[in-house]
């Protein structure tokens, strides 16, 4: 098993495949060329990032110490549907310690009868963020906090070298050069790569984790790429790091400014920032100018300006290559979704692993559900942009009349009416996610239920005025995010 790049994406896969398989089980190589090195962003988790940790058996206290991580409670979003607005897409649930879908439909009857409530003071991740605390949910059992979920803000490079010691411990062998041919069988199928310094790394199976460069895939297999740019127009993205200024926020903020919107990612040791935008309406220097107006503390790199394309390949795996990270497609980073495309990606894989003979019904099946969470995610980022009220700008004018991908208007028209979603076998973003966005995004369901008619709605708002209380009382005991990481978990400096 060849693996092609070592960015987070190639070193994911070799650390995977090195905890799956006993030392000398599969030979597994994974070739990288330190002259090109990896793309550096992406630092920005989502909860499922931790169940990677858990199943490599990975000490998270320790992995978070190295990778000088801290905790992520959700996004805040800024400006979003009109300037001025904010609204808070937490992870967990939100359900003022009743039966969710009780409580959100007590909740929407609140608002139909004139009470304004608002939702996310019943969330403890939302509270928490808000007051800038955090504490563990598993280490907090019957609290009100123990349904909050979290994630991690990581710096990306120093993930990469993490899992590329964990990998190299179990027998991955890692192999330095820049590939410069891909050597082909006569089916066509990859046989192997010959490097720059005259090295040749064969293999039966490879993973292609070469970045945007996607060599195996798109430069040999010819692979064709399913354009969204029609649907999220943001092209490019310049990146800036800099010093902590204050205290480490406990969530991810992502700021609308005119032509597409900066993100704030704060690590133990410094802040990543980008805008992402679209060349169409804006150029390089003036996004620069943006960028660098919307950070707080002093510059600790150049502001690099990095060109995407949004889409997916029409095939990630095809014969016996799969593309995997960049390589396999990209959707902006509004979600944080990118590395867990990864992980998703591997574990999809690793259901359907290969012997010598590959089956095309694994692969067909395999490309079907990738590309089911690939659009999945499509749909919940451009809701996130369709449903603006904000028209100052040409970019936001396009966005609030676009034309929307047939599955999303149909969520859209469904959760108008009760403010259900469409169930999905194994969906990444659950009910309370999309509440919360179309909340922020001032989309509200027409009715609730007649399933909470009988329920007494005077003892249901006497619950929630003691809830939203006590939910603040007991977060406001916690200790600050940088008080919880500096005792629990300061960063190790190698
Ligand atoms: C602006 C931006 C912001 C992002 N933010 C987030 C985020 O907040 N959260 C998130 O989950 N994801 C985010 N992502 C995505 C995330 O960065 C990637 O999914 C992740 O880093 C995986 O990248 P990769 O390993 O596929 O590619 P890369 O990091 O580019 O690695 C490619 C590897 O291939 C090697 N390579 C390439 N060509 C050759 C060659 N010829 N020979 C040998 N080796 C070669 C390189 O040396 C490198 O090791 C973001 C992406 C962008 C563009």
């Amino acid at each position: 098993m060849v693996v092609v790049g070592g960015g987070t994406a190639g070193w994911i896969a070799a650390a995977v495949l090195a905890n799956e398989f006993a030392e000398g089980e599969l030979v597994i190589e994974l070739v990288e060329s330190e002259e090109i090195g990896t793309i550096g962003v992406g630092e920005s988790t989502i909860p499922p990032f931790l169940e990677l940790l858990k199943n490599l058996k990975i000490d998270e206290r320790d992995f978070i110490q190295k990778t000088q991580a801290s905790f992520k409670l959700g996004i805040e979003f800024v400006d979003w549907h009109t300037k001025g607005e904010r609204y808070f897409h937490p992870f967990g649930h939100i359900t003022a310690g009743m039966d969710e879908y009780m409580f959100y439909n007590l909740w929407i009857k609140s608002y139909l009868n004139g009470e304004h409530y608002a939702i996310q003071d019943f969330c403890a991740s939302s509270v928490m963020a808000r007051h800038n605390k955090f504490f563990l949910p598993q280490s907090a059992q019957n609290t009100p906090i123990a349904e909050s979920r979290y994630a991690l803000h990581l710096d990306a490079k120093l993930v990469a070298q993490y899992l590329r010691e964990y990998a190299e411990a179990r027998g991955v062998i890692r192999t330095e050069g820049r590939v410069e041919r891909v050597e082909q069988n006569d089916d066509g199928s990859i046989a192997g790569v010959k490097l720059q310094n005259g090295t040749q790394v064969a293999g039966d199976f490879f993973i292609d984790c070469t970045g945007f460069h996607a060599l195996l895939t798109e430069k040999t297999l010819h692979v064709d790429f399913v354009d969204w740019t029609h649907y999220l127009p943001c092209d490019r993205a310049v990146v800036v790091q800099t010093k902590n200024a204050g205290e480490i926020l406990p969530y991810t903020r992502a700021t609308a400014q005119d032509f597409g919107w900066s993100w704030r990612i704060p690590l133990q040791s410094r802040t990543g920032n980008g805008y992402v935008y679209a060349s169409e309406y804006c150029s390089d220097e003036e996004a620069r100018k943006t960028l660098l107006n919307a950070v707080d503390g002093e510059l600790l790199t150049e502001p690099r300006v990095i060109p995407y394309r949004t889409g997916v390949r029409q095939q990630i795996w095809t014969q016996n290559c799969l593309a995997l990270g960049l390589a396999s497609g990209f959707i902006e980073p509004l979600e944080s979704t990118a590395i867990h495309l990864v992980v998703r990606g591997m574990v999809h894989f690793m259901r359907h692993f290969p012997d010598r003979e590959i089956s095309s019904a694994f692969i067909d099946e395999y490309n079907r559900r990738m590309t089911v969470d690939y659009e999945e995610i499509r749909d919940f980022i451009v809701l996130h942009y369709c449903l603006t009220d904000r028209e100052d700008t040409e970019f936001w004018r396009w966005c609030k009349n676009m034309e929307l991908p047939e599955s999303l208007s149909r969520i859209i028209d469904y959760f108008k009416v009760q403010g259900n979603v469409p169930e999905v076998l194994d969906p990444l973003f659950h009910p309370v996610s999309w509440r919360s966005v179309c909340e922020g995004m001032a989309v509200r369901p027409r009715k609730y239920s007649a399933l909470i008619e009988s329920t007494n709605y005077d003892e249901a708002k006497q619950h929630f005025d003691k809830y939203k209380i006590m939910l603040e009382e007991f977060i406001q005991k916690l200790p600050s995010c940088s008080e919880f990481v500096s005792k629990n978990c300061p960063a190790k400096v190698s």
